[in-house]
């Protein structure tokens, strides 16, 4: 069947299908196993509707940027084929509302949201997954940690009662070519496992959320577990 004449619906069946294959032979090629890298489909923009008929059609992790946007839909995103990530920048007042909702926050980028999320597990009587988010690539409009204090803070919030970290997560430059983005893949590896003291992990192993639709493939050759994938999956967004 030709890409081209499918209808909305069978394109994104048809670029889940291929993603999944992508990883898979990106994982046999750097020796991983491809059931350790994760697809997280970034649902931004995307209605319910979509986001279900993905998470029928092999999408088991999907991401929100916004809590407003993410309680809008929430109701309707049938949550026994996907868990929900949060993946967006996330304003303190705002955790109360998605505390709840989300079983990973991969965008943690100061202690003192860190400080609210434990706050508000504990009045929900749980405990949050979360990534800290490192600003790689030192970028001004980004948020995120300095590759200077990560290893300080790190130990910091993994002190908090209701905090587990998982991991790391980096969002670099828009990559336009093969290759481009991998110096900041493997830095975030090499801050990962040999910066970060491992007790500040829960797991102490190292959850890297890193690669979008542009450089996935680099990020699994650079120790990807979870990609986060928007317009590969859904075609390019329209913003209101
Ligand atoms: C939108 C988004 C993505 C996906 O980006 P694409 O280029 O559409 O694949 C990944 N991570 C975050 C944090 C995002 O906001």
């Amino acid at each position: 069947m030709l890409e081209s004449s499918l209808d909305k619906f069978e394109k994104i069946k048809y670029n889940i299908k291929k993603i999944q294959e992508n990883i898979y032979n990106a994982a046999i090629r750097s020796g991983r196993n491809p059931e350790d890298i994760k697809l997280l489909a970034a649902t931004k923009t995307v209605e319910p509707a979509i986001i279900n008929y993905a998470a029928e059609n092999g999408i088991k992790i999907i991401g929100e940027n916004k809590a407003q946007e993410l309680l809008e839909k929430y109701d309707s995103i049938d949550k026994t084929k996907c868990e929900i990530h949060f993946i967006g920048h996330l304003q303190t007042n705002k955790v109360k509302q998605i505390i709840n909702k989300v079983s990973l926050i991969h965008s943690v980028t100061s202690v003192k949201l860190a400080n609210e999320i434990s706050k508000q597990a504990k009045k929900a009587q749980k405990q949050m997954d979360i990534l800290l988010e490192v600003n790689i690539a030192n970028e001004e409009s980004k948020d995120g940690f300095t590759k200077e204090e990560i290893k300080e803070k790190a130990l910091q919030i993994s002190r908090l009662d209701n905090i587990n970290i998982k991991g790391l997560m980096i969002i670099p430059p828009k990559s336009n070519f093969k290759g481009q983005n991998n110096k900041y893949f493997n830095e975030a590896y090499k801050l990962a496992f040999d910066i970060i003291d491992k007790k500040v992990y829960h797991d102490s192993n190292c959850c890297l959320s890193m690669g979008m639709s542009n450089d996935y493939l680099d990020a699994i050759a650079c120790g990807a577990d979870i990609i986060r994938i928007g317009c590969g999956i859904f075609g390019a967004r329209k913003y209101v």
